[in-house]
């Protein structure tokens, strides 16, 4: 559902491709950021901008899925509640 696009790795700043890299975390904060987030901390070779980025990203098919299952799960739950007060 979920998968990892590594090529889509452009500055924000001056839309370079392939010229961001990993920055490490300066801070506490940033760490925890890091640890408990999926966003990563880049830095732009070219024009020295440094900030967040995450290379995760949730395809459509996979949302239409969820939307799909959540449906059905609301359908079953309304049948189920209606058939117990029909039994009780
Ligand atoms: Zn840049």
């Amino acid at each position: 559902m979920v998968s990892r696009n590594s090529k889509k790795t452009k500055c924000p700043s001056c839309t370079g491709e392939s010229t961001l890299r990993n920055s490490r975390a300066r801070s506490t904060k940033e760490r925890i950021i890091k640890a408990i987030t999926w966003f990563e901390l880049y830095r732009c070779k070219k024009c020295g901008w440094r900030g967040w980025k995450t290379n995760i990203v949730l395809e459509q098919k996979a949302i239409k899925k969820i939307i799909i299952y959540t449906l059905l799960m609301i359908i079953t739950a309304f049948v189920v509640y209606n058939l117990l007060r029909l039994v009780v």
